[in-house]
């Protein structure tokens, strides 16, 4: 039964200036970060508890009633209680019937609930109107206006115009609502603040565990067999020859995989002549997450350039060179100065220095402020073509580097190839593959497929 008018007056009141009164339920952590900044943003908070006597913590601009008293003042009631005491509610439902009732739960683990807790509220009271709101914004972030992190707020309901008023509370505080659809997208907004970096966990498992086999592999080569046979001790190479040695491996073999997806995802196509059957869970999952391997690469290719910049300072390189003088004069000669080597040299420099500019431009180009500046052909046109050119720079760069030592069996320690040469393999084979699906009778059918044609329509008429 709904038979408070004040009811309607709030549902339709959104759109005058003067900001309503909003009930919020508990004096909690959350409940008091919010009701301060609602009423900085003009709004008038009057809080539900159980606690009546007066408290140093609550805004001294809001009042603290019974939830009952509290909750007629008002159509819109913040729940900002666990949900595992929700059932104070119940008795209370003829009150809150008609009201606007805002979730901000958050669980402890996630799926804790087969029911997520806002479904669950909207099932205790089921004339409330509930919204989903807030749960990704923290108290603290409330509190102390940093908000930069977490200005997004997350919205669902199935009533539109109680959604809509929440969403016009959300953009009053400072924030920024994004309206996630009906209540059934709860469950997954009640997840998010729970997930810990979902979109990084691979790139970044997969970079450390790149990063540590090749460690293992080039202490092997580098410090462990000279040890073994010629009894020298190049154990100081862990601290910059070897890191100098896995960033470029590990940022070019990431890069490399950014792509690799792609051209997987253009065989499957061609092969089965649609586009409108699911590639792989495994497939999906690699695409999503494309653009945080790239920046994972972008980082590791950074951190070469700076292990780069220290290589001329280091003694155990002055001292090589010093020797090399040293030696030329006491034996009075000079090496001859050849000029393949300088074109080699300078080319290999080269290539290092557009391919790493075109990388950043790459990282830049990925960041949301940037990428909302273009349009999807522009987006498209730096990220799949510069992107490729950055690769075929990058591949370049370290094939002249490893160029003298593919044929020489002295860089082969332990039947092991120089780390170098295998950093090569990836990148390799998606330049290939995507050389031969720019063919015309490839990139044809290719384009049609995309287009959506399909080989064997399955509703033909
Ligand atoms: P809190 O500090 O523990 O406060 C919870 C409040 O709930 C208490 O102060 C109390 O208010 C009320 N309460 C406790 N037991 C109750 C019962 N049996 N019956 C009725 N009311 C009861 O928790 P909080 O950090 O404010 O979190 C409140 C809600 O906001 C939670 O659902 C949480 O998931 C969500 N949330 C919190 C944050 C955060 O950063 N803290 C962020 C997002 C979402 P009275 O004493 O006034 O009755």
């Amino acid at each position: 039964m709904n038979t408070n008018p004040s009811n309607i007056m709030a549902l339709t009141s959104t759109t005058s200036n003067k900001k309503e009164t909003v009930c919020i339920f508990g004096t909690g952590d959350f409940g008091r970060a919010l009701g301060y900044k609602m009423i900085q943003s003009g709004y008038s908070v009057v809080f539900g508890s159980r606690q009546l006597q007066p408290s140093s913590l609550i805004p001294k601009d809001a009042e603290v009633l019974s939830h009952t008293e509290a909750a007629q003042k008002a159509t819109i009631i913040i729940i900002a209680i666990p949900r595992q005491h929700y059932n104070f509610l119940i008795p209370l439902a003829e009150i809150l019937h008609g009201k606007v009732l805002v979730d901000v739960s958050n669980n402890l683990k996630l799926n804790q609930y087969s029911q997520s807790n806002a479904e669950y509220l909207a099932q205790l009271i089921p004339g409330a109107k509930v919204v989903k709101a807030f749960n990704t914004v923290s108290a603290w972030a409330l509190q102390s206006g940093a908000l930069d992190a977490s200005r997004q707020v997350f919205v669902c309901g199935d009533d539109e115009k109680a959604k809509q008023m929440v969403m016009d509370i959300v953009r009053a505080v400072g924030l920024t609502p994004l309206d996630r659809g009906s209540l059934l997208a709860a469950q997954e907004i009640e997840n998010y603040p729970l997930q810990l970096f979902p979109m990084w966990k691979f790139p970044i498992f997969l970079s450390l565990g790149l990063t540590a086999f090749f460690f293992f592999y080039s202490l092997i080569r580098d410090v462990i067999y000279p040890y073994v046979y010629e009894n020298q001790d190049f154990s100081f190479f862990i601290a910059i020859s070897i890191p100098n040695r896995i960033c470029p491996i590990v940022a070019l073999s990431l890069l490399a995989l950014v792509y690799l997806p792609g051209v997987l995802a253009a065989i499957i196509q061609l092969y089965r002549g649609t586009k409108y059957s699911r590639f792989p869970d495994w497939l999906d999952k690699w695409m999503l997450c494309r653009k945080q391997l790239g920046l994972v690469a972008l980082a590791f290719a950074f951190l070469h350039v700076l292990y780069t910049f220290v290589i001329p300072i280091r003694y155990y390189v002055r001292w090589k060179l010093n020797s090399l003088i040293l030696s030329q004069a006491l034996n009075n000669r000079t090496d001859p100065f050849i000029n393949t080597y300088s074109w080699l040299n300078d080319s290999y420099l080269a290539l290092g220095i557009l391919g790493f500019f075109l990388f950043v431009l790459l990282g830049i180009t990925s960041l949301p402020s940037v990428s909302n500046s273009v349009n999807w052909r522009e987006f498209r046109f730096v990220q799949s073509k510069l992107g490729y050119l950055t690769l075929i720079l990058c591949t370049a760069h370290t094939l002249i580097y490893g160029e003298r030592l593919f044929l020489n069996a002295s860089s082969y320690r332990w039947y092991l190839p120089n780390a170098c040469m295998l950093s090569l393999i990836v990148p390799c084979i998606v330049l290939v593959v995507k050389f031969v699906l720019v063919f015309p009778c490839l990139d044809k059918p290719l384009t049609q497929i995309r287009q959506g044609w399909e080989r064997n329509p399955r509703h033909s008429e």
